[in-house]
This record gives C-alpha cells, structure tokens and sequence, in this order.
C-alpha cells in the first residue's frame, strides 16, 4: 500500500493529484525531508494564502471527539477577542475533561493593565459563558510571555494524559504549540504553520511526548461572527492588532459620531460629555464627527477616508444596534473581531452600526 503523508504544518493528509485541493504536493516534494503542502508552503515563503472552505460541522464533529479520551483540555482564547474567540458549547464537545483557560496575546495590553483585576474578569466571564475551568492562565505566545507559568500549569493538571489544544483560529493556538515545544525541547524552527489568516491549521496533529502521550493541536472553529473573519488578508494587517494597543481618548458630547475606519459606526446619541476610549489596533484609522453629518459623510467616504475595508462592497449592509448604558458601572461596548469602546461611568444611549451578522454586545469593563 501507498504510504500516507502528513503536511508537517498543518496535518493534513497529502495528495499529489489535484494542484486546486486541499492538501496538494507536487509529486516531488515527497522525496524532501519535511513534506509541506503547497498551502502551507506558500505560507510560509511568500506570505500568500487561497481560500478554504472549512466546514463547521466537521470541525464540532472532531472537536466532540475529545468526549471519549481521557485528557487535559487547553482551550486558547484571544484575550484581545475574548467574546469573538470563544467556542460555544464547549463542555458539550469535551465530556467530562477538565478545562485549563488560557488567555494569550497579553502582549497587546497597556502595561498599565492590573493582570490580577483581569484574571478575576476572566474566571467570572467564563463562569457567565458557563465554564467552569480547572484554572486561568495568561500568556503571550508570541512574545513568549508567561510561558514558564503556563507550561507549568499544565504539566501540574496533565496528570499523564494527553493534552488537547483547542480553540477559534486566530487565538494562536499554533503559535502557542510551537512556542511551547521550541520552550521544551529547544525546536529551532517553527514545526506548524502559522499566519494571521483564519482557518489554517487544517486537521489534528499529534505531537508526541516522551511519556507516550501526546499534545494534540486541533482545527480552529470559524467564527463568521467578527469583523475579522470578513476583511481581506490585506485589510486584516490593519484590524488585527500586532503591538501593545495605545487606548484612543475620545472625550464626547452628545450627538457627536466615531467611525472605526469603515468597519463600524458608533453615535453617541444622548448623553451627559464623558471619555470614550477606543481599544482597537494602533493601525485603525478613527474618524470623528458630528451625529447630523454621518450618513452623508458615510455615504461619501465610505472606501476612501474610511478604511478598511478598501472595497466596501464585501461587507454585508450595516445593522443599527442600540445600546441603553444605565452608569455606574463602566461598560465596554464590543466589536468581536475589532476591539471595544470602554464607556464613562455616565448613563448614555448609544447607536452602533456593524456589518450585519457581527454579534456585538455590552459587557463589564476588562480594564
Ligand atoms: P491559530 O489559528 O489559533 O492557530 O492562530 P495562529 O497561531 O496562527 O495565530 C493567529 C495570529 O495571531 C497570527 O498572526 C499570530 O502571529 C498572532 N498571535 C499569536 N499569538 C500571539 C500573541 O501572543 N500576541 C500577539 N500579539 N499576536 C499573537
């Protein structure tokens, strides 16, 4: 029989005959020591990336699999996205398996932030999602941050088991492997393909540990839900933050209007002056205006000044969304896939124009 082959960068299995399928290799490549894909490949000298249709189901039926092992469950969520990154139903998928949380990209925080405020913000968000995880860590994968914490939290509930990394693309579930395994054992080079795409770990890859067991990185579920999954490879350089966020100040009046490029639209209607801080890439270009003018401002500028994205026209029609803020407590308005609008403690009636689709919500303030 023909030997299979796996891509080494994202687990699918090869095929040499149809160049426009998943899973492609010229023939030749599988003489070379390391097979890659033509995907990942393509990742990983050029940059570029095709399109692929992943499908949903397929991805709960793989994740409804851990139900049946008898493993530690890691499921990784972009703190920066915390609400976008999530995987509902996640107990439902994973049986009886103990959770560990852990919240990467802590690098884009202001170095302000009070990390033990926002790990309690944490524990009690999962709880109203309601999970019940066995601990929360937090970490950056790319910079590397916390790592020694983290590896040690999960050594401490592994308990022998397998380990299953789980999570949305995009949360860095690939980027967190490859840093754990580089942090274990002194891999040189990136063994998983990474890119800021969605949807480019294909299927499950096991990596074997020296006790037998294994740590197991799975496909990320899409989630059509935010911004991010909507925007062109080229727009998502500037909406996916890669660097500390500098929090933008908005001290606003009532009937004054913020445009987030062109992604999202948010009038402050009725309300006492107070500050609106925007928390979303430096990249991002913030337009301030006056409420009466925004439709035809919008209207005209759409595409031009108000970018990304750079072809309106590949977003769907944008939904009114109003959101009543009672004061007191501070709110953060949210965009998943975008950033958030940390709100004044003042009561405010506020009109937030999305893509229509994209699950905006309020919730207590993270920092
Ligand atoms: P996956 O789809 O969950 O496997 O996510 P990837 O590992 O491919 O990462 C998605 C994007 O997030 C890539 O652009 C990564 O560079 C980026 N990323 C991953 N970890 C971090 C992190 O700790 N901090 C920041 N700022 N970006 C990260």
């Amino acid at each position: 029989a023909e030997r299979e082959y796996h891509c080494e960068g994202c687990g699918i299995s090869v095929q040499t005959e149809e160049p426009s399928a998943l899973g492609y290799v010229p023939p030749a490549a599988l003489e070379r020591e390391m097979v890659l894909c033509q995907r990942c490949y393509r990742i990983r000298h050029y940059g570029e990336i095709g399109t692929v249709n992943q499908n949903p189901d397929i991805y709960l039926q793989k994740l409804g699999e851990i139900a049946g092992t008898d493993s530690l469950v890691v499921q990784v969520v972009d703190l920066f996205d915390f609400s976008g990154s999530w995987i509902p139903g996640i107990h439902r998928h994973i049986g009886d398996n103990p959770l560990l949380l852990l919240a990467n990209k802590i690098d884009l925080f202001p170095r302000s932030t009070k990390w033990g405020r926002l790990r309690e913000w944490l524990v009690q968000s999962a709880r109203d999602l309601g999970i019940t995880p066995i601990d929360v860590e937090l970490c950056s994968a790319a910079k590397g941050l916390n790592m020694n914490e983290t590896i040690t939290a999960i050594e401490k509930y592994r308990q022998g088991r397998d380990v299953y990394i789980v999570g949305a693309t995009n949360a860095g579930k690939s980027t967190f492997i490859n840093r754990l395994l580089r942090e274990v054992g002194g891999e040189s080079q990136d063994v998983i393909t990474t890119s800021p795409y969605p949807g480019t770990t294909l299927d499950a890859i096991r990596i074997p540990l020296e006790d037998g067991k294994a740590i197991v990185d799975t496909p990320g579920i899409v989630r059509r839900d935010r911004i991010s999954e909507w925007v062109s490879p080229r727009d998502l350089k500037i909406v996916v933050p890669g660097e500390t966020i500098r929090p933008k100040v908005y001290q606003l009046n009532d009937k004054q209007t913020l445009f987030l490029g062109g992604l999202a639209r948010f009038d402050y209607v009725r309300g006492p002056r107070q500050p609106f801080v925007c928390y979303v890439s430096n990249r991002l270009y913030i337009h301030r205006t006056k409420l009466d003018h925004a439709d035809v401002f919008q209207e005209k500028h759409c595409g031009g000044l108000l970018v990304p994205p750079a072809d309106p026209e590949i977003l769907p029609p944008w939904k009114k969304h109003v959101i009543s803020l009672r004061g007191k407590e501070k709110q953060d308005v949210v965009i998943p896939g975008l950033g958030w609008i940390a709100c004044g403690k003042e009561k405010a009636t506020l009109h937030l124009w999305v893509p229509e689709g994209i699950r905006v919500m309020t919730r207590p303030a993270i920092i």
